[in-house]
């Protein structure tokens, strides 16, 4: 019995191991990767904060864990402007920010993110996913050790916010304004002096009377910042930031390291961000624009013909000397972007342009 027992029972146990070593073999554990994720805005800053935020959680959801991306805000790991530098350097992987906060590295960069009477929202989708854009961001950023993806938009921006209004070109002169970007410089060339802070640094700024004015995003953006606690006057339209893009900057080394799968994951999160930022400040800053007039007591004012007929010039010369005098990468993303920029005036003239004119003409429409 014990013997039979004994022969029956490894021949059970053989029969086991042999169906074991038929079976796939138990998962190996995929390796789980950290990354982190530096960027210019104050902890869950509503749109930009928070469209960062999406695309860490994004990136983490759609790999299921294999990649899983940690936001710092400003100055928790790398100071606000400093994102660029983290992530080429490599102290974080990833960054939220915007291209033209580091003309010092190239001037080209401002051509990513927005360009006095430049592109708007759609125009730049279209510069950069289907005329060549993309690449030549890629050339650029390529010395970095970057690669950059746009991942969110602001939108048409507002002109800023004034204690005193603008009447003519002399009130610019000796003003003393926050705008990042070239411009800024447009508006030094037109008497300001202009600084770069970062979004949180702002407030305090205008409140001590260090500058006199500021321009940030929109109405949704803004009213988070509080701006029309020190400035009332709220100009229109933002003539320096048609549709600003955020890019989403990668270390180029841990990006080409990555699986297949992983790189069109953070491709695909940092697109859909594009889209999801976009439609999220075009529908809060309606509302966000009747608070600050109803409930705050804003006065919204249109920057004088004049005064954008003068700062429109300054910007043609300031885009010409650009391409003139930039170097071979800057001379080349130049011309890209004013081409484009030309056959976006024909097209969007009759569309978008076109539209939204024929949309005001007088006539009764349901109000919902
Ligand atoms: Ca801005």
């Amino acid at each position: 019995m014990k013997r039979r027992s004994f022969v029956k029972g490894a021949v059970a146990a053989g029969v086991a191991s042999a169906a074991a070593s038929s079976l796939p073999k138990p998962a190996i554990a995929q390796e789980r990767i950290e990354w982190r994720m530096v960027t210019s805005w104050p902890k869950g800053l509503p749109g930009l904060g928070t469209g960062a935020e999406r695309v860490a959680k994004r990136i983490s959801d759609m790999s299921d864990g294999r990649l899983n991306v940690k936001v710092f805000a400003a100055g928790e790991l790398v100071p606000a402007l400093q994102v660029f530098d983290g992530v080429s350097g490599g102290t974080a992987e990833m960054g939220h920010d915007a291209s033209y906060y580091h003309l010092g590295k190239s001037p080209a960069t401002a051509f990513f993110t927005a360009v006095p009477f430049g592109m708007t929202a759609n125009e730049l989708n279209a510069w950069v996913h289907w005329g060549g854009g993309q690449e030549l961001w890629d050339e650029l950023y390529e010395p970095f050790g970057l690669k950059g993806f746009l991942a969110g938009n602001t939108g048409v921006q507002m002109a800023g916010w004034f204690r005193k209004e603008i009447k003519s070109l002399d009130d610019l002169k000796g003003l003393k304004f926050r705008m990042p970007g070239l411009g800024g410089k447009v508006l030094e060339r037109l008497g300001a002096t202009v600084v770069l802070l970062p979004g949180g640094e702002i407030f305090p700024s205008l409140q001590s009377g260090a500058i006199d004015g500021t321009e940030w995003v929109g109405p949704y953006n803004d009213l988070s910042l509080g701006f029309y606690q020190v400035a009332k006057f709220y100009y229109w339209p933002g003539f320096h930031e048609p549709g600003s893009g955020l890019q989403l900057t990668v270390n180029r080394s841990k990006f080409e390291a990555l699986p297949n799968d992983l790189k069109e994951i953070v491709r695909a999160a940092a697109s859909a961000e594009n889209d999801v930022m976009l439609a999220e400040f075009n529908s809060r800053s309606a509302p966000a624009l009747q608070t600050l007039v109803r409930e705050h007591g804003v006065q919204l004012r249109q920057m004088p013909r004049d005064v954008l007929e003068a700062i429109g010039t300054e910007s043609g010369k300031l885009m010409q000397e650009t391409l003139d005098d930039g170097d071979e990468i800057t001379k080349k993303i130049a011309r890209s972007f004013f081409k484009t920029r030309r056959e976006a005036l024909a097209w969007t003239r009759l569309s978008d342009q076109g539209y939204t004119n024929a949309r005001l003409l007088k006539f009764p429409y349901p109000r919902g």
